[in-house]
């Protein structure tokens, strides 16, 4: 399983589909990518091969920022339904996660109650706590901090905000994750295996730190909003 994430001023699509191809050897059961352009959120899911997903992605669309998963199921059967990215209930927030959210059940009884959940995942917990924070903070930073603070479990998560076409919300814990540097873009990946292609500049970023990825700047904070200075490094690249 694994995620990869591109913002930039290229179309992201085959960057996003040649990453999820890099993390295939990882295994999966079912894979998904959402790019975000003037229309809207564009999302795009299958159970089975990337190639699959590629033959299902409209390839009329362009778009220079997306998320893109693939699923090793943990809860919930593989299935479409299932894949991620999965959305909030108004659809603003979309998210891709590896991992397993432990405590799961205890969110959803104490903050989701009045939430319709769509999948049997315990990712679209985390993605419906963003919008029940944002709908009281109406911050997207804040409503991710709230959400990844309460999380318990590991996960690399990716988090696009539909009305932000600037920023890819991002955290981790003891799930890879890596960010990548670019001029004029950047990405994220569990593994620079997904992305070498683009950059050899890395970012490692560690467990319980969120990352605020623009075109132009990467923010590494801890989850007190501390802002952590970190230097990159770069990818050795066997021959
Ligand atoms: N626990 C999540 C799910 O079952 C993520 C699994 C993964 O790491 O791919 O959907």
């Amino acid at each position: 399983c694994g995620i990869v994430g591109y913002i930039g001023q290229n179309d992201t699509k085959e960057i996003l589909l040649n990453g999820l191809e890099k993390l295939e050897y990882r295994g999966y059961d079912s894979a998904g990518i959402a790019m975000l352009n003037d229309n809207g959120m564009n999302l795009f899911k299958v159970k089975g091969r990337i190639a699959a997903l590629r033959d299902r992605v409209d390839n009329s669309i362009s778009a220079t920022m997306g998320i893109g998963h693939t699923r090793w199921a943990t809860h919930g059967v593989p299935s479409e339904g299932n894949a991620h990215p999965h959305q909030s209930a108004s659809e603003r927030f979309t998210l891709v996660h590896n991992g397993v959210i432990e405590n799961y059940q205890d969110l959803k009884k104490e903050y989701l109650s009045d939430v319709t959940f769509v999948s049997e995942t315990d990712t679209e917990v985390v993605v419906q706590l963003i919008e029940k924070f944002f709908e009281k903070h109406q911050d997207t930073v804040e409503a991710f901090r709230q959400t990844i603070s309460l999380l318990k479990g590991s996960y690399a998560i990716g988090m696009i905000d539909a009305k932000d076409q600037d920023t890819l919300y991002v955290a981790k814990n003891k799930s890879p994750l890596l960010v990548g540097l670019g001029q004029g873009f950047n990405v994220v990946a569990s593994d620079a295996m997904a992305t070498l292609k683009v950059t050899d500049q890395y970012l490692e970023i560690f467990d319980q730190e969120i990352v605020l990825v623009n075109r132009s700047f990467v923010e590494v904070q801890k989850l007190n909003g501390t802002v952590v200075d970190r230097k990159p490094y770069t990818a050795q690249i066997d021959s």
